[in-house]
């Protein structure tokens, strides 16, 4: 048998068409397919006998075709209606298909077959309407099994994608399992294989759960074998030490234009004592958007600036860059220059002219800049800053672990910067804890004094004129509102297309008396800032916007966000969406829009209305998110697995045990080299980000 790299245009059925929409899915090889996991199954197994069959309730049938033929529409004359009778011992039912003349020549009377559908009772009589309907032998894969179900692209089918991956099922037989045998045995895992076969197939639910395991397993031990790795060598690695001059900074502290909160204080204490360790530190402040995660980052850089060492702070957009630039040039006294770099951008606060790269890189390096704000045009190799003490990461989860490297490269050798990561993402403590390894979690749960939590309300849209008459009277009232649109599938990464047409809807439409303008990931930095600009100076009123872009700008005058297909987005995610509103002391809203039926995004949804406290919701999330959830877990900055999901909490600890005794008893991992190999292929991964 050829191999798993064999290209899916080799498999049977699969022509230059289908091919292109597979492409599309990321699946060229018979490998891509296999690794395709089903994002849920349906268990199609109980067969309701036909007299037992209830009006309006989704049904398998196994039974006995007793005729099926076509026969010419009888009002409109160019449909071909295929009627057909269906037996088993209990009774007797119609079933009618439109414009399906080929099941006709596919079925005949006499075939025992499987019908998946709903009775309706109808002016012709109680009959089952369009049902799916398939042989019933040992081959069937559509009904009367449990049935995995796949995310789809546009043009291919379920049953046609079902099929396709059902036929690369016996090239799972060529697959190497590389998890160590006494991990396996221990562990109980099924082989990956078998695993493989069992999560497109299963052939009990019991399986399917072990397939899960397996699968689950196995992605999550590269992972925290590799975390394990990094938490053992940092632990060997130097830092510099930072003094901690007390009445420095106490005046310092009290300069800052507002009184730190309790958790503020906490978090900046906890930070120097951390500096002042001969050991790199790694911690993580989680902080609600508007919980002032930048003032204490301010007072870390403060202390190494007092020390004579420099402080890079690395944010994951230009917009984010210059807004931290302002508030450090506006928290730091002069003695102290700042500087702001990115890709578009060269500023400092050391002379009110833009500075040429050179004259930048040069006070860079010889230690006049103490602190350098940027994206990733910091990371450059040509920006060399030898006395880098403290590498500050905002908005982690939008970096990978590459550049979190890299940044901590940038030190003059023994030693290595601290690292100092910033998250709006309340990942649960515990979570973080367990993936991360031996990382340090500070975190900022109370607000500001005078901020009014955001009054949320859930729409759907037949009533969302409700949220646009209540951007009416915020514009009116000389303020202003976001509108976020959601992804609408895979391949549109950033929302772009369903935020185009919001725009164009709103411009055009209910909203057009007022100033509207689009900001998505797909418009030039150069406009992105005039749009940005234009929102924060007033001449715009209503910003239409996607999840990905950044509305992480500040702008306390918007108190009104609407966010269209609420039911898309995670509850961290909406969470963090909302902070964007509710930044001044006037009472802002937010409106979830969306017409989901789906008992548990309600649920969710309702959930987000009445709790405002970001922690709670990040546990209530993880409590009922299941693997799968495409949109949640990306908003974390966790690895996106896909198959284990953030949920998997249990299984995670189980595997960082593992991970560890292995590391203990064999730390080269000389007796595990295929799962080398996974490592290796885990930090390429990691390092293209
Ligand atoms: P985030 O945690 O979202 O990064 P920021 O650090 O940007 O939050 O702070 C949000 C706003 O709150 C800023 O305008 C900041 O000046 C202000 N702020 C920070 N700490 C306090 C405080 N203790 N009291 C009042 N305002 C504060
Ligand atoms: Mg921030």
């Amino acid at each position: 048998m050829a191999g798993l790299k064999t290209p899916v245009h080799e498999l049977r059925g699969v022509g230059p068409s289908t091919t292109q929409k597979l492409a599309r899915i990321g699946v060229r090889t018979v490998l891509d397919l296999l690794s395709y996991f089903p994002i849920r199954h349906e268990d199609l197994r109980t067969v309701t006998p036909i007299d037992r069959l209830n009006a309006g309730t989704v049904a398998v049938i196994r039974g006995k075709l007793q005729l099926i033929a076509n026969r010419r529409g009888f009002r409109r004359r160019r449909m071909s209606i295929t009627e057909g009778l269906l037996s088993d011992r209990t009774g007797t039912v119609k079933l009618v298909w439109f414009n399906q003349p080929y099941l006709a020549d596919q079925f005949e009377s006499g075939d025992e077959v499987y019908v998946i559908g709903k009775l309706s009772a109808s002016a012709y009589g109680t009959q089952i309407q369009a049902p799916l309907i398939e042989r019933a032998d040992d081959t069937s894969i559509h009904v009367g099994r449990i049935v995995p179900i796949y995310r789809l692209t546009a043009g291919l089918g379920q049953r046609q994608l079902r099929t396709i991956i059902h036929s690369a099922l016996p090239y799972a037989a060529g697959l190497t399992e590389w998890i160590p045998d006494t991990i396996a045995r221990d562990e109980k895992l099924l082989p990956l294989g078998a695993a493989l076969r069992e999560i497109h197939a299963p052939s009990s639910l019991h399986k399917l759960d072990q397939a899960r395991e397996r699968l689950k397993f196995g992605e999550l031990l590269p992972y925290l074998l590799a975390t394990a790795i990094t938490g053992g060598t940092r632990r060997s690695l130097r830092a510099a030490s930072i003094p901690f001059d007390k009445d420095a900074m106490a005046s310092f502290v009290s300069s800052l234009p507002f009184r730190l909160t309790q958790d503020q204080r906490i978090a900046a204490w906890d930070i120097l004592k951390d500096l002042g360790m001969p050991h790199p530190m790694h911690r993580l402040i989680e902080g609600d958007v508007g919980s002032g995660k930048t003032a204490v980052a301010a007072i870390a850089a403060y202390s190494v600036a007092s020390a004579g060492m420099q402080t890079a702070l690395l944010a994951p957009t230009d917009i984010l860059a210059r807004q931290h630039y302002q508030t450090f040039t506006r928290l730091f006294p002069d003695q102290f220059p700042v500087a702001l770099l990115t890709g578009t951008q060269r500023e400092w606060n050391l002379s009110p002219s833009s500075p040429t790269k050179r004259a930048m890189r040069a006070s860079i390096q010889d230690g006049t800049i103490k602190v350098l704000i940027g994206t990733h045009a910091i990371l450059d190799d040509a920006v060399d800053m030898p006395s880098l003490t403290l590498a500050i990461v905002d908005e982690q989860h939008r970096f990978g672990v590459a550049q979190r490297h890299t940044m901590q490269q940038k030190g003059k050798e023994p030693t290595v910067p601290h690292l100092l990561s910033m998250t709006a993402t309340p990942i649960p403590r515990t979570l973080a804890l367990t993936l991360f390894g031996d990382l340090s979690v500070s975190q900022l749960r109370t607000m500001p004094a005078g901020r009014t939590p955001v009054q949320t309300t859930l729409l759907d849209t037949s009533r969302e004129s409700e949220a646009h008459d209540a951007i009416r009277a915020s514009i009116a009232r000389g303020e202003q509102a976001f509108v976020v649109c959601p992804l609408i599938e895979e391949s549109d990464e950033g929302g772009i297309a369903a935020a185009t047409s919001e725009f164009e809807r709103l411009r055009t439409g209910s909203l057009s008396a007022y100033r509207v303008a689009l900001l998505h990931g797909a418009v030039p930095a150069k406009e992105k800032k005039r749009v940005l600009d234009a929102f924060v100076s007033g001449t715009v009123d209503i910003l239409v916007t996607t999840p990905v872009v950044e509305v992480g700008v500040d702008i306390p005058n918007a108190t009104v966000m609407v966010i269209e297909g609420a039911e898309r987005f995670g509850l961290a995610q909406l969470h963090q969406l909302r902070g964007r509103v509710g930044r001044s002391a006037r009472q802002s809203r937010c409106f979830l829009i969306s017409d989901t039926a789906n008992p548990a995004s309600l649920r969710r949804l309702q959930t987000i209305t009445s709790l405002h406290d970001g922690f709670m919701l990040a546990e209530e999330d993880l409590k009922h998110r299941g693997p799968g959830d495409l949109y949640g877990i990306r908003q974390t900055g966790l690895p996106s697995f896909n198959m284990a999901s953030l949920s998997d909490l249990e299984l995670m600890k189980r595997v960082r045990k593992v991970a560890a005794r292995l590391l203990a008893e064999d730390p080269d991992l000389s007796s595990a080299p295929r799962l080398v190999k996974k490592l290796d292929a885990l930090n390429r991964t990691i390092h293209k980000e």
